[in-house]
């Protein structure tokens, strides 16, 4: 016999887990498949942190919805006893005057959010680990900081099964069809039926929603951790989370004994599907990151051109992105039983908690209080030409 649930939910990776969470909470069943055991570092949530920021020149649409994310994280971690959002600050440096800093106070601005303005002596003084040129400044946000991305998802799952949720894991789900007004999800041994289903594949989104054509592309990331010359600038407490212009070199706090995390926003090559194999890191990955680390930090990797700072780890990750970098969230136009969200493009994570009370909304009760209207597919639909509607 099938089983049935009123959730089906493919992907339980960042989005999926708290889509799930926020379902069975109100009291609605639910299965969650993966086609692996999250977190996991395969798809877009690989490498132990993301950043929580407010101030966001992405978009005005995105700062109530980090404002309320923030204190849904700082709930969950009340509630799950572990310290999810850890709000560190964040300081974001560069050239006085150039349009990265402009973005992010113009953001603040608008929303009214109070950011310190810290002239270059400044940011020397208060955080040793950042040696910035004179001409150079910092705005420091002190309700931003990192989330503990294996923490988060660990829990959520913890939660779900405490509440009676199916997570299926190892399992991927290889095809799906509508069925009457529900839906029937196929994996290799099993069939489900569900009245909803719930798309957060992550990077595999494009080929299982192929019909649509969404404008996904998938770009490998790689992320990397450095052991300090000088460990105590960087510890928990004494350093923020950080960002430069080039490239938007960001890093993290030490945490959990694994050094300096550091990365770039910008860059990274793209491939055709997440399942393909993806390159391993190598020096034209990680010079550059050495380089803009040793010409601002010399206590992390030594003085330019940076050949001091001993690499501990570097892995890949993957963006999957949407052209105009915003997440896509909305109804399957041809079928409204099915809910995609998709399109992350390098900075979902911090969203999560708001994402699953929307997906939840839009699954049972077919609407959402979230915010959520610029994300909507219908932004593509030209791109898409053969989305039946
Ligand atoms: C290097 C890097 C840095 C980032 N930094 C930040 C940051 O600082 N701040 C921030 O807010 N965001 C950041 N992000 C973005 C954020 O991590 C992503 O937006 C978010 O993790 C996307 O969540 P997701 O649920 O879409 O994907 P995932 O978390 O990858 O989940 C998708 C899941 O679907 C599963 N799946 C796929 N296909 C199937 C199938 N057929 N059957 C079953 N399961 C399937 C996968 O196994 C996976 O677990 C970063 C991302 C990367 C890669």
């Amino acid at each position: 016999m099938i089983s049935s649930y009123d959730v089906a939910i493919i992907g339980m990776g960042t989005m999926g887990s708290f889509a799930a969470l926020e379902v069975i909470e109100r009291g609605a069943s639910v299965i969650g498949f993966d086609r692996f055991q999250p977190p996991h570092s395969f798809g877009s949530h690989g490498g132990q942190s993301r950043i929580f920021r407010v101030a966001y020149p992405e978009g005005s649409g995105y700062v109530p919805m980090a404002q309320q994310s923030g204190q849904l994280w700082d709930q969950l971690g009340e509630r799950f006893k572990t310290k999810l959002l850890h709000r560190s600050g964040m300081l974001y440096m560069g050239a006085a005057g150039e349009s990265f800093l402009g973005g992010i106070q113009e953001s603040a601005r608008v929303h009214q959010l109070h950011l310190e303005n810290l002239d270059a002596w400044e940011v020397r003084e208060r955080f040793p680990a950042f040696q910035i040129p004179d001409q150079y400044a910092g705005l420091f946000d002190p309700v931003a900081g990192w989330i503990d991305v294996d923490a988060s998802i660990q829990q959520a799952h913890q939660q779900l099964r405490l509440l009676g949720a199916e997570v299926v894991l190892n399992t991927p789900v290889l095809r799906w069809h509508p069925d009457g007004a529900g839906v029937r999800v196929i994996t290799a041994n099993r069939e489900v039926r569900a009245t909803k289903f719930i798309f957060t594949a992550g990077a595999w989104t494009g080929p299982i929603l192929s019909e649509l054509s969404l404008p996904l592309t998938v770009r490998r990331k790689v992320v990397t951790w450095f052991e300090p010359l000088v460990p105590e600038l960087f510890a928990e407490g004494r350093a923020p989370v950080f960002t430069f212009p080039e490239n938007w070199l960001y890093g993290f706090p030490i945490f959990a004994g694994r050094g300096v995390k550091l990365a770039e926003h910008l860059g990274g090559l793209d491939i055709p599907n997440a399942g393909d194999p993806i390159a391993v890191p190598d020096g034209s990955d990680i010079d550059p990151i050495r380089a803009t680390a040793s010409k601002y930090m010399p206590q992390l990797a030594g003085p330019p051109p940076g050949g001091a700072a001993r690499l501990l780890d570097a892995i890949t990750c993957l963006y999957t992105l949407t052209p105009d970098e915003n997440f896509i969230v909305d109804f399957h136009p041809a079928h409204h039983q099915v809910i995609l969200a998709a399109g992350f493009s390098g900075h979902g994570f911090k969203f999560a908690p708001l994402m699953g009370i929307a997906l939840a909304d839009l699954a049972l009760q077919g609407q959402t209080d979230v915010p959520i209207g610029f994300l909507g597919l219908s932004r593509f639909l030209g791109q898409a030409s053969n989305i039946r509607l």
